[in-house]
């Protein structure tokens, strides 16, 4: 049968099947007695009336269950209900035969039309039962049942019934046989569920499949027992009592229970060979029978063996169409998987794991081919007030669109990924920092630019902030270190958002201001290189605008004090070049005189700000870049807000830098060294609150060496 039916367990835990179960086995039981008291008073009468009441219950419960059942099992059920009562019509014409006629019908009677009327019905009562757990799809089931039906039969008929036939056959024995081959034919489509091996029935469905192998078995007997010229036995009736018993299981079971079980494993057996060793057999038997006769191999057998091998050929086309759609099938669902394993749910662009995953190998890439590699990520502004405004579904759609409108503005070979919630990660190969500040750009406006409806008539507009990062180029970051440039990307982003909103910012934008300040005087740059590179501190000007950016960042300093710290931290020692270079060079102490002229210096850097560079913006800053927040600095003695807040932000940066220096006047302090100098000033030299962010990104990392080492 077909995969697993759990009836034994059913019958256990289902009282009234237990109940049902009972009373068939004391029926059989009792009437195995009754034949007993027959044999020993022969009478037939003892027999027959009782031999109909299973048929007449097994009736009953049948239209109970196509009563109580529905769909496909209630259809199987009215016709197995129908065909059971064709069998007990059949019998009650049978005990009119013995009771009118005082002897039995004659061999062939309408007795026999309404037993085959069942039978009849039986089958298509099966197939729908069939269809009822399932589909049937299995053709191929239904074809190796047919072959094994076919190679059974062919053994079965050499073996057992040939030999012991007369040579003209009778219609009897016709008749008779009729009854095996259909008995063959249900057990053969509930075999065929089995073969096709997917299919779980229900336990009804078993009871009724045991109830028609006994019955082919019963009635194969019978006509063997015909054949053998009327060797008739009451102790036959057994067979179909047993029939009429588990009919009526059956029937409680699929009103107990009318769909399979759908807990037990799902067990596929490969059964596939057996209809064809069985096919084979039978072919080999009939060619030999027909060998051993001495004569050629007769008609019927040759229709037989081309039947076998028809159906071998069909079963092995529909095995092969079956595994040709598996693969396809398989092949699509595996297609399928991987790209749900990549795919972001909600907005149908990569996830997260698949950018980092390519951006190594995109690195790697561009480290071989010597090419650019750009990173942008992308986090949406102020996303929140969209959620508690219209609601987290609105949000979802806002967050689609956004996608899609990334997706748009980069090239297809372009991976644009969600990164985070609402933040969105592009990997540009082959893109330098510039082109790829362009891209990010276009992709702000457009966002910009969107109008996402969000129901009701209402529409949400929203803005960005980018961080571009650029790996692989002269300046740019490494290629060795892809989680690197995703971070600094991040910084920049940072930076966008610290700095406004609504913006792009490049990681190598925050490393040399001139990026910052497009109108920043490009020989008093050049100035402050030369005087960085004359007192032997390298980078000291570059750090201090990278350094002073940050901490007016955390401040929370708007964009043009920004610049201005930026611009004025690149250039605030210009006036240094006023400063006779012995002084500049000299250990201290230095003299009342050489103190003078190097007090100068933020003074000088304010004149040739003003009057070479046309900025007195940054000539303010610079000017007091020296003065102490106590009020005891230099040249002014301003105090506190008297002092810009950038030139406060400045002289603790220029501090750090100096003290981190190799300076020829004083020896170079470690990190903490400074950072306790730092603590020290807290409030006398430097604004506490400026000192106070400055430690703060200190022990964040943020500030790095003085020299950048990735950067010229
Ligand atoms: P900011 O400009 O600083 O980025 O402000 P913000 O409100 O966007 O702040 P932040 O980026 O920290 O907050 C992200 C918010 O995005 C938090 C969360 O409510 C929302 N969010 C994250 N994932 C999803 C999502 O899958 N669907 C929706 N609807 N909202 C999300
Ligand atoms: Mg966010
Ligand atoms: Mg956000």
């Amino acid at each position: 049968m077909s995969d697993a039916v759990p009836l034994l367990p059913f019958v256990r835990r289902d009282r009234a099947m237990r109940w049902a179960v009972g009373i068939g086995a004391g029926w059989l039981a009792a009437f195995v007695v009754l034949l007993v008291i027959a044999q020993i008073h022969p009478s037939t009468a003892i027999v027959d009336l009782p031999y109909l009441v299973p048929i007449v219950v097994a009736v009953g419960l049948s239209f109970a269950a196509a009563w109580k059942t529905s769909g496909r099992t209630r259809i199987a059920w009215v016709l197995f209900a129908v065909s059971n009562l064709l069998w007990l019509i059949g019998e009650v014409i049978w005990v009119f035969y013995t009771y009118v006629f005082q002897r039995g019908p004659p061999a062939v009677s309408v007795a026999d039309f309404f037993y085959l009327s069942s039978y009849v019905l039986a089958v298509p009562a099966i197939l729908v039962a069939i269809g009822s757990s399932g589909h049937l799809r299995h053709i191929r089931g239904l074809l190796d049942a047919g072959l094994l039906a076919l190679g059974v039969g062919t053994i079965g008929w050499q073996v057992a019934i040939a030999p012991s036939l007369p040579h003209a056959p009778r219609l009897a024995d016709a008749v008779a046989f009729a009854y095996p081959l259909f008995g063959v034919a249900t057990v053969t489509l509930l075999a065929a569920v089995g073969l096709a091996g997917r299919h779980r029935l229900p336990a009804w469905a078993g009871l009724v499949g045991a109830g028609f192998a006994v019955a082919g078995v019963t009635d194969a007997v019978y006509a063997y027992t015909i054949a053998k010229q009327n060797i008739d036995s009451n102790w036959i009736n057994i067979g179909w009592q047993v029939e009429a018993v588990l009919l009526g299981l059956g029937a409680v079971a699929a009103i107990r229970r009318p769909e399979p079980e759908t807990r037990q494993r799902d067990r596929v057996r490969d059964l596939t060979a057996v209809p064809l060793v069985i096919a084979a057999m039978s072919a080999a038997g009939l060619i030999l029978a027909d060998r051993l006769d001495g004569g050629p191999i007769t008609g019927g057998t040759l229709a037989i063996l081309l039947a076998l091998f028809a159906g071998v050929l069909a079963r092995q086309l529909l095995i092969i169409r079956d595994r040709t759609r598996l693969a396809t099938q398989l092949r699509a669902a595996l297609r399928e998987q991987e790209r749900l394993a990549i795919t972001d749910g909600l907005t149908g662009v990569y996830n997260r794991r698949f950018f980092q995953e390519m951006l190594r190998i995109e690195a790697e890439r561009a480290d071989r081919a010597d090419s650019p590699l750009s990173v942008i990520l992308l986090d949406l502004d102020e996303f929140k007030k969209v959620n508690d405004g219209y609601g987290h579904p609105a949000g979802d759609t806002v967050l689609a669109q956004i996608a899609d409108r990334i997706r748009g503005s980069v090239r297809a070979a372009d991976i644009v990924a969600r990164y985070g919630g609402e933040e969105f990660g592009c990997l540009l190969p082959g893109v330098d920092e510039e082109v790829a500040i362009e891209i990010a750009e276009q992709i702000r406006q457009s966002i910009g630019r969107l109008e996402v409806a969000v129901g009701q008539g209402r529409s949400v507009k929203l803005t960005s902030s980018l961080g571009v990062a650029t790996a692989g180029t002269r300046g740019g970051h490494s290629l060795d270190d892809p989680d690197g440039l995703v971070n600094e990307a991040d910084s920049a982003l940072y930076r966008a958002k610290a700095t406004g909103r609504n913006r792009v910012v490049a990681a190598g934008m925050l490393v040399d201001p001139v990026y910052a300040d497009p109108d920043l005087p490009i020989g008093l740059v050049w100035l402050a290189d030369r005087i960085d590179a004359q007192i032997s501190v390298h980078e000291h000007s570059t750090a201090v605008s990278r350094w002073s950016l940050l901490v007016a960042e955390r401040l929370g300093l708007d964009m043009a004090a920004l610049r201005r710290v930026g611009a004025a931290g690149r250039l605030h020692d210009i006036g240094k070049v006023m400063v006779a270079d012995s002084v500049l060079r000299k250990a201290l102490p230095l003299t009342a005189r050489e103190w003078e002229d190097l007090r100068r210096h933020p003074d000088e850097s304010a004149r040739l700000l003003t009057e070479l560079g046309g900025r007195p913006d940054l000539a303010a800053v610079a000017a007091a870049h020296h003065e102490w927040f106590d009020g005891t600095g230099y040249p002014r003695g301003l105090a506190g807000a008297q002092i810009p807040i950038e030139a406060r932000v400045i002289a603790v940066t220029d501090a750090w830098a100096a003290m981190l220096a190799d300076r020829p006047f004083a020896p170079t302090l470690t990190v903490d060294e400074a950072r306790v100098e730092i603590e020290r000033g807290r409030g006398t030299q430097f604004d506490p609150a400026v000192a106070d962010a400055f430690l703060a990104l200190v022990t964040a990392g943020m500030i790095g060496a003085l020299a950048e080492p990735a950067r010229a």
